[in-house]
């Protein structure tokens, strides 16, 4: 039997992200909520955001772009980042963000496989996202200068600002209505994920997948601590997760609309700068990955600063353990709240409500509108308290995946099932994350995807075979290879001559830190699959000698 979220079903609307996150008749606030962490007087306030991304949006229709067209974002954080966002997906257009860290190959796959239309990169990324234009065959007039600030025209790209009409233009545009239906399958955001197994997915999320998943975490934050916008606490955030990724878009862009919660936005993240932007603007509330976690853990710097304006954390993205959920929530005083999501759940679909002190290191409990089932190796539901692979069914989950109907298939039951990789266990409505039977690596909380990193070994002409698994060091995964050298070129190519390899072609999270193998076979099935369970083993015993 499917297990219910035990929270009462939430009324969703279904419409256009744009009318949900600024509801009609309803005048935009004119309080900075996106504010420069670095020069706080650069700011943009719901007011000036909405006119910005009307004529982003009026911009685009100019320039002959159509709806349902991708525009691909490439670009560190800043403040403009979230007028991209919703001038994009509020007039129909796909939002996708590529991670600025990506190399020439990795923008080229992201960008034919998305068929992005126009790009909009920061400067200093240009070099690469012009390079991969090229090479997708995407016409360099499309790739406009993108930044926070204006740009003169360089390396003959013009800035997005040259092709925006006037602010008095934008404001006789208003952003398309979506019918309810619409609502369900207008796609408005493709994030990269691997999904169980394979090479990096589009992942279609659709206006109400976002409002969903908007609505149930809103729920689950705020579920013991009831709030209306006259009584609330005030709150501030700090917007440092990547806006490519599906946890940063929805905390820093939509849910920081949607509660008018101001969020000092830092473009790179600094660790010691993290601590400084906390403690000058009394940060109240922290979204962090687990990384976060062991730096405020374990580097001197945390005893330099005045914390004590964090009353609450949310993490998630990675397994956390609750001896340094406990650590972290004793130095700093504060509940830690653990969720567990994927981009294909749009962002989360388990959190610890906000409010309740955890101490297990749970992930939380089903949000409201969700119901899941723990399956094992063959679909059928395990015993009460048993370990199983984790399905989730609910108004957030994803489409599908963009233009693979295979890989949908594969990921998602007729019936609205998604298979999620990771293994559970569920006690009175509480979940923990106890495995993951997906091939994903996960680096600082960042995907990796073994099959990218085996097709990329494949490319260096000494690899006969590779095969890619993350290990464990000191509680952080890293990539490891086991590669087998062509007979040729035994004993002559070296560790370093594949780092080397490796370097031009993926970005830097994806590199073989956890180390390279050289070994005489990598262990196949007869059907030419890799036996992922013996490259697991072996990591393991690996770094058990390490
Ligand atoms: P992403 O799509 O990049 O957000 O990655 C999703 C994957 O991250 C999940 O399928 C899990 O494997 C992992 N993950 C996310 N949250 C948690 C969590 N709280 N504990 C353990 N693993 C998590």
């Amino acid at each position: 039997m499917p297990f219910s979220s035990p929270f009462p079903n939430l009324d969703i609307p279904k419409c256009n992200l744009l009318d949900y996150l600024f509801p009609k008749g309803q005048l935009p606030s004119d309080t900075p909520i996106w504010i420069d962490a670095k020069d706080t007087n650069h700011h943009l306030t719901p007011k000036a955001l909405l006119q910005w991304a009307k004529r982003l949006a009026l911009g685009l229709d100019r320039l002959g772009s159509k709806s349902g067209e991708v525009v691909m974002i490439h670009t560190p954080n800043h403040i403009f980042v979230p007028v991209a966002y919703l001038g994009i997906v509020g007039s129909k257009r796909i939002f996708s963000g590529a991670n600025p860290a990506y190399t020439v190959s990795e923008m080229v796959h992201q960008i034919s496989n998305t068929q992005s239309q126009y790009i909009l990169a920061h400067p200093s990324l240009a070099k690469t996202t012009i390079a991969a234009a090229r090479q997708a065959g995407l016409p360099e007039g499309r790739v406009f200068l993108f930044s926070d600030m204006p740009n003169p025209s360089s390396g003959g790209l013009q800035d997005w600002r040259s092709f925006l009409p006037s602010p008095t233009e934008a404001d006789a545009y208003s952003f398309p209505e979506l019918a309810p239906e619409e609502s369900t399958s207008t796609t408005a955001t493709v994030n990269y994920s691997s999904g169980t197994t394979g090479l990096p997915k589009g992942v279609e999320v659709s206006h109400h997948n976002l409002i969903a998943n908007l609505d149930q975490t809103i729920y689950m934050r705020y579920l013991k601590k009831p709030w209306n916008a006259d009584t609330r606490p005030r709150e501030v955030w700090i917007g440092f997760l990547p806006l490519y990724h599906a946890y940063g878009q929805l905390y820093t862009i939509a849910m920081a609309q949607k509660l008018q919660i101001p969020c000092y936005i830092m473009k790179q993240f600094q660790y010691e700068e993290f601590l400084r932007v906390i403690e000058t603007h009394k940060v109240t509330h922290l979204q962090v990955a687990p990384p976060i976690m062991v730096m405020l853990s374990k580097r001197p710097e945390t005893a330099k600063y005045d914390l004590s304006s964090v009353t609450d954390i949310l993490c998630g993205a990675a397994p956390l353990s609750k001896e340094l959920q406990n650590e972290i929530s004793r130095k700093l005083n504060c509940e830690i709240l653990q969720g567990w999501g994927m981009t294909e759940v749009t962002c989360g679909a388990i959190h610890v409500p906000g409010g309740t002190i955890d101490d297990s290191g749970s992930v939380g409990q089903l949000d409201p509108n969700c119901e899941c089932m723990l399956l094992d190796d063959d679909g059928k539901e395990v015993a009460p308290g048993a370990p199983g692979e984790l399905h989730v069914r609910g108004p957030n989950i994803c489409i599908g995946y963009w233009r693979n109907p295979h890989a949908t298939k594969e990921s998602l039951s007729p019936d609205g099932w998604l298979k999620t990789g990771d293994i559970a266990v569920v006690k009175d409505g509480w979940f923990w994350i106890v495995d993951r039977k997906k091939e994903l690596i996960k680096v600082n909380a960042l995907q990796v995807a073994p099959a990218e990193l085996e097709a990329v070994l494949l490319e260096y002409d000494p690899i006969a075979d590779a095969a890619a698994v993350g290990i464990t060091l000191d509680g952080q995964e890293w990539p490891r290879a086991y590669v087998h050298l062509k007979d040729e070129f035994k004993g002559k190519i070296t560790e370093n001559d594949i780092h080397a390899h490796m370097k031009v072609k993926v970005a830097k999270h994806k590199q073989l830190v956890g180390g390279i193998v050289f070994v005489d076979e990598v262990p196949k099935l007869q059907s030419g699959k890799i036996m992922r369970k013996v490259l697991k083993e072996w990591a393991k015993k690996d770094a058990e000698a390490m």
